[in-house]
């Protein structure tokens, strides 16, 4: 079967480089790909905004599948154009990529199928923000712009100026529409179910590193490293996570009219009273997907391909390695702010002769040689018998680049370590 890979992150790499291990695949075709992704996959070069297009190329070149990396072509209701056009598609819809992309519809479904999240208030303007701060919440209090923000829309204010500032900034143009929240205690972790509207699947676990510091300091970023599984999330917390979160928001879902399908990445906070939703998201997780991948065992094709035609239930459960697979981004210099372009990369091979997987991230050719595209340009990643080991071997295939303009955490993997 040939399939079509919509993205050009670290994610798609990672799907690419696992779809290309399946069976049943003939041509992996990406759009628009980087350098990594070309290695395995043959680039096109398709607009993911133009639905169109992107059905006239599947037709002409016969693909059986088409996964979409990203969250925004989810939004934009690319999986429905093709859906339409009959052609399975990895993605939900439109409307059920809603979980992702409007905070406020995610927190009142929530509330109606009583999924255990953080007590909320959605508001449109700043009086009823004023209102909600001083009647409901103590300090630290959470403000969000509802909506994609990449993680640029939430603040955890500490003290009434901080809650004043973020206030300042989300109204600044008058109405706005926002979500203010109890601040939850307790350690995140990352759970992938996928769904395809009925059947649940459990995908693996993992823990992220949003801040661009050693530490867990400076700014959010997309993601500086991750690794898998999240061993603070027990068998005992997964299966309450999907009894309790997971599994009554694909029944909500369903029930409401917009199945869900596709991969539920639900980002749980583990409180004292068990784990509690802090936020969904419709699409698998980057850099999350470089370490989920380095441990699924299964035929990926086989499993996207039963979630997009509803045949999840007829699967076996997804196997996972018993290894610990840990990635380590690395940025250009500026990141998250405005990311140095061009900076030159040297020593994949080093890399993957050091025992480290390179996942491209942010890359272009340049004259020959590669040279840093994004803010995030590399995902090295490795594996181990536990969390230290595959640190160990991670930062050994690291320090076998040489990306001069760039930077990286060295401390990824540090809660685990720390806990022994
Ligand atoms: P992203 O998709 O990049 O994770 P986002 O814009 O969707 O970000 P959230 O995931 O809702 O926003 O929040 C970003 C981060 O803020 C969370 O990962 C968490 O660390 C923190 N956070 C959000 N809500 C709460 C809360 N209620 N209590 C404590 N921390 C929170």
């Amino acid at each position: 079967m040939n399939v079509l890979l919509l993205g050009s992150g670290g994610r798609e790499h990672a799907l690419a480089w696992k779809l290309v291990q399946s069976r049943g695949l003939d041509t992996l075709y990406a759009a628009p790909g980087n350098p990594g992704i070309a290695r395995v996959a043959t680039l096109v070069p398709l607009d993911a905004t133009d639905h169109s297009a992107v059905v006239a190329f599947v037709r002409e070149h016969e693909v059986g599948l088409v996964v979409i990396g990203p969250e925004a072509p989810l939004v934009d209701g690319l999986a429905d154009s093709l859906r339409t056009a009959d052609v399975p598609v990895f993605g939900p819809s439109k409307a059920a990529a809603q979980l992702e992309g409007s905070k406020g519809f995610t927190k009142d479904l929530c509330l109606r199928a009583g999924i255990p999240t953080a007590g909320y208030v959605r508001v449109k303007t700043r009086e009823e923000a004023d209102i909600a701060l001083a009647r409901t919440f103590s300090l630290p209090v959470v403000i969000k712009a509802d909506g994609l923000a990449a993680g640029k829309g939430v603040v955890i204010a500490f003290s009434a100026a901080e809650a004043d500032a973020a206030l300042d900034a989300l109204f600044a143009d008058g109405e706005a529409e926002a979500v203010i929240e109890e601040f939850l205690e307790g350690e995140e972790a990352s759970l992938f179910v996928l769904t395809d509207g009925v059947s649940l699947m459990p995908f693996g676990s993992a823990q992220d590193h949003k801040r661009v510091g050693e530490g867990d300091t400076g700014p959010n970023t997309g993601g500086m490293g991750a690794y898998s599984p999240a061993l603070v999330l027990t068998p005992a917390l997964e299966k309450r996570a999907i009894d309790e979160i997971v599994a009554p928001t694909v029944a909500a879902m369903a029930a409401e009219g917009m199945p869900f399908s596709g991969v539920l990445y639900a980002g749980l906070m583990l409180t004292p009273q068990g784990p509690k939703l802090i936020e969904y998201n419709a699409r698998f997780g980057d850099p999350e997907t470089q370490v989920l991948m380095m441990r699924f065992q299964g035929d990926l094709l086989a499993t996207m391909l039963a979630t997009a035609e509803g045949r999840l239930g007829e699967m076996p459960a997804a196997q996972f390695s018993d290894e610990t697979a840990l990635t380590v981004v690395m940025a250009a210099e500026g990141y998250p702010g405005t990311p140095k372009a061009g900076g030159a990369i040297i020593g994949l091979d080093s890399a993957r002769a050091a025992g480290g997987t390179v996942f491209h991230a942010g890359t272009r050719l340049e004259d020959g040689g590669l040279v840093a595209s994004g803010g995030r340009v590399l995902a090295v990643t490795a594996t181990g018998d536990d969390v230290a080991t595959a640190q160990a071997n991670a930062y050994r295939a690291v320090e076998a680049i040489d990306f001069a303009e760039g930077f990286y955490r060295r401390d990824i993997g540090w809660r685990e370590i720390a806990r022994g």
